[in-house]
């Protein structure tokens, strides 16, 4: 089958096929050879390992994972796309092609199949409507991951991987940094893709970190506390952390766990780094344990 990294194939199959692209499924088919070499070679695919593609489109990245490695499944949500990809995956026998939404598939189950539990590759240029939603799930599934290596908006890139103190820190950046540490290995402009995206797009390698870089005892505590300081991001912590549904946390209860980590009582959620959520939600589940126990 002809290599779609070429751009005149991709034509060729899409006018082929009639395929209309589809905006709900944020379809923009990558079309550079040079940016799919270099999405490979970030991933460190290689002949031992399973990898997961989240929204194959026609295929393209599909035959360079197909490659380099010794197994691929690709979950495709697009029922026009199916016939195109049998036919433009015909010659690799180690491609599963799967029909559905990537948020409902039992991700866990496939890898236990596929891979016997070991640790999977995720490597996806991803429909952008959904990038949050899926990265989250995985991380917060019990899918044993090596690393995801995906293209999204370079804004979503950015706001994974900064720190306290600027515009796009927030609650994606500390989720992604409590589980994985994020490398942007390529900017990629609008001209790489067919159709071209409005936004511009980079590549970011997740590598999933072996222990989590803090100690926290209640993980749901910490991020519930990070989603209320964020939710509010204008409001002094303690003002939007006594706000917050579900946390039952009063002003004085919020005044004197921040006085106690030492930080002042005026100090804004996205001061805070990774390790003083840790801290503040040790401090409150503490509370809360002793509490409970009398
Ligand atoms: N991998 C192809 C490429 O690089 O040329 C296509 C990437 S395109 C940005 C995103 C793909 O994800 C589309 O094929 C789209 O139909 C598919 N998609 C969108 N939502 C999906 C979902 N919920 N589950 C699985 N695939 C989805």
């Amino acid at each position: 089958m002809a290599d779609l990294g070429n751009p005149q194939n991709t034509i060729d199959v899409l006018r082929r096929h009639q395929f209309t692209f589809q905006k709900k499924f944020g379809q923009n088919f990558l079309i550079d050879p040079r940016v799919l070499e270099k999405i490979i070679r970030a991933a460190q695919v290689g002949r031992d390992d399973f990898v997961l593609e989240i929204g194959p489109g026609i295929g393209t990245m599909t035959q360079y994972l197909a490659e380099a490695a010794r197994e691929v499944a690709a979950v495709e949500i697009d029922d026009k796309l199916i016939p195109i990809l049998e036919e433009t995956l015909k010659g690799y026998d180690n491609v599963t092609i799967i029909h559905g939404d990537i948020l409902k598939v039992d991700v866990e189950k496939l890898v236990q199949e596929k891979n016997q539990g070991r640790p999977v590759k995720v490597v996806a240029n991803l429909p952008y409507y959904i990038t949050t939603p899926i990265i989250m799930g995985l991380f917060e599934s019990h899918v044993p991951l090596d690393s995801i290596t995906i293209m999204v908006q370079k804004e979503v890139a950015d706001r994974m991987r900064v720190g306290p103190g600027t515009k796009d820190y927030g609650a994606l950046s500390l989720a992604v940094q409590y589980y994985a540490r994020p490398e942007i290995v390529a900017n990629v402009p609008p001209n790489c893709f067919i159709p071209r995206p409005a936004v511009g797009s980079a590549v970011i390698r997740l590598t999933r970190h072996e222990a989590p870089p803090v100690q926290v005892q209640d993980e749901q505590l910490m991020f519930r506390l990070i989603r209320g300081a964020f939710n509010q991001r204008r409001k002094t912590l303690v003002n939007a952390l006594r706000n917050a549904p579900g946390l039952g946390l009063s002003r004085e209860e919020a005044e004197a766990a921040l006085d106690r980590l030492g930080l002042p009582l005026n100090i804004r959620g996205e001061a805070l780094t990774l390790e003083q959520f840790a801290g503040l939600a040790n401090l409150l589940s503490a509370k809360s344990e002793g509490n409970t126990g009398g």
